[in-house]
């Protein structure tokens, strides 16, 4: 029922937009355009500084000290705003998108639980014996979660919606399908995922197209920090750069959040998309089963690891299953191999960036398409458990 309602609620929220314009006689475009204000200036004085011009504030994006407004187009006084000494950027509110390649979704059909072998391949079945992730909080940013998947449920802790409707049912698929890669459970049907006993907190950014804007994002990191998840998966891209997501980023990472990104679907050796592309963020590109890079990864300087994306079987909406292909399938791997590292022990997030780095395993590929290499889960444990042994001999 409530996926009913939801539907209704956003139509009825659309019409009455529509109709409002209608009865105006004709229909202004509308802009919308991040305001940044200058370092040292509060948001409420920036938001007195936006009205002096007469321009429309539709809400502050407080983790990004900025305010979206919405501009009518040919309105000049967005030009005159961005000559005030108090502002320090004015951008578009760009869009984005998951990084899934849609033609290469598959159905599968699930009976008896299978290990994914991207699962198996990242060495994750071999530490579950001591680790699956008890107590660690991973946000999704995505385009929500099946809520009543019965391989997915018990981990789902508390869900999140952003845009402008307030849906929270994810109406795509997308987001169902890297829930599971991180944490399907470990029961008898369907998948498992690497880190199996998380706690996921979903948040839907991205709607049923799969594309949402830089401003969602940044209310979606800030719901992730409100509810103090550890880890932050972003199976998504952008473009262009956004100085308003750039300042996102860097505000969660300094409150500790450690931030993993799908490296993107372009091919290519210089091709990384934003989020990924930060120092802050870590880029996963996607490799096959027979340990190559696949052709649609996004390749450059700033990819950090690479993890299987290509024909990765999942949950999916519905209480379905998928295989499906991409950087996004790619990204999940990673951000649960991090919840793992972290509940071995908890460090900082450059720390659980060195540790995935340091046990990555070389196959063989160009620096700008493998990064580090491959991940591996069990090196990784282990290699904390030396650290451990060190520090204790220290002591000693
Ligand atoms: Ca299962």
């Amino acid at each position: 029922m409530l996926p009913l309602l939801m539907a209704s609620y956003c139509l009825n929220l659309l019409l009455g937009a529509v109709g409002a314009q209608l009865m105006h006689g004709y229909a202004k475009r509308v802009k919308y355009k991040i305001v940044g204000f200058k370092q040292g200036l509060t948001l409420r004085k920036g938001q007195e500084v936006i009205e002096t011009y007469g321009i429309r504030i539709k809400r502050s994006l407080p983790l990004a000290n900025a305010c979206l407004c919405e501009v009518d187009e040919g309105d000049a006084s967005i030009k005159s705003l961005a000559m005030d000494p108090t502002i320090d950027f004015i951008e578009d509110d760009l869009q984005g998108e998951v990084q899934v390649v849609p033609f290469l979704t598959m159905d599968v059909k699930k009976t008896n639980q299978e290990i994914p072998w991207g699962v198996q391949k990242i060495g994750a079945p071999h530490v579950w014996k001591d680790i699956r992730g008890e107590g660690v909080r991973v946000g999704i940013i995505d385009t929500g979660v099946d809520i009543n998947h019965p391989d997915l449920k018990d981990n789902v802790k508390e869900v999140g919606g952003v845009l402008d409707c307030k849906n929270i049912i994810d109406d795509n698929g997308h987001g169902s399908h890297v829930a599971g890669t991180i944490a399907a459970l470990d029961n008898d049907i369907g998948v498992v995922g690497v880190a199996p006993r998380v706690d996921l907190y979903p948040v839907k950014a991205f709607d049923k197209s799969g594309r949402g804007n830089i401003s969602n994002v940044i209310d979606a990191l800030g719901w992730c920090i409100e509810k103090k998840v550890q880890v932050v998966n972003m199976s998504f891209g952008f473009t262009k750069n956004s100085m308003a997501l750039e300042r996102a980023i860097k505000e969660a990472y300094r409150q500790n959040i450690v931030l993993v990104a799908a490296a993107g679907n372009s091919g290519g050796d210089d091709s990384v998309m934003y989020p990924a592309k930060y120092p802050e963020v870590i880029a996963v590109a996607a490799s096959n089963s027979a340990n190559k890079a696949a052709w649609f990864s996004s390749g450059g300087p700033e990819v950090d690891v690479i993890a299987p994306g290509a024909s990765i079987p999942s949950t999916y909406k519905d209480g379905g299953y998928k295989s499906m292909s991409g950087t996004s399938m790619a990204s999940p791997h990673v951000t649960a191999a991090c919840a793992l590292i972290l509940a071995k022990s908890s460090m900082s997030p450059a720390k659980v960036k060195e540790v995935l780095t340091a046990s990555a395993i070389d196959i063989g590929l160009p620096k700008n398409k493998q990064g580090a290499g491959l991940v591996n889960v069990s090196r990784a444990a282990a290699t904390i458990k030396n650290a451990r042994k060190n520090i204790e001999n220290c002591q000693l």
